[in-house]
């Protein structure tokens, strides 16, 4: 399993950590916390594209924004907890999608996966 990850200033090189991250970030972890991101991608193009009203959404405003945190550098390497995150959002993402009529979706907003390994 290969390994890019260039989100915040620690990055080696400037250019990107690919064997491990320098602020101790592993490849399982930069790998889920990826898909994570990719799920609330998802999130944000059923909502935009299904013109969803998301002030009637608030837990899951509250939940897109753990998911940023939870990506932030040294906030959270507990693949298990982000793997949870991922298909805590995958299931609000299919409710908001089967409430709208919404077309051209993304894969983002579509994608399943069922194991971690699909998920890896
Ligand atoms: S978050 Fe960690 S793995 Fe990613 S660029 Fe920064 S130091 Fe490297």
């Amino acid at each position: 399993m290969s390994m890019f990850c260039y989100q915040c200033q620690e990055v080696a090189k400037n250019t990107g950590c690919t064997i491990k991250g320098v602020c101790g970030k592993n490849k399982e972890v930069a790998k889920l916390q990826d898909l994570l991101i990719y799920t609330i991608k998802g999130v944000s193009d059923v909502v935009v594209k299904g013109k969803v009203d998301i002030t009637k959404h608030d837990e899951t405003n509250y939940e897109v924004l753990s998911c940023l945190f939870m990506t932030i550098t040294n906030a959270n390497f507990d693949g298990v907890s982000i793997e949870k995150q991922i298909r805590k959002m995958m299931a609000k993402r299919d409710g908001l999608r089967k409430s709208v009529l919404a077309e051209n979706l993304h894969d983002a907003a579509t994608f399943t996966v069922d194991s971690r390994d699909d998920m890896l």
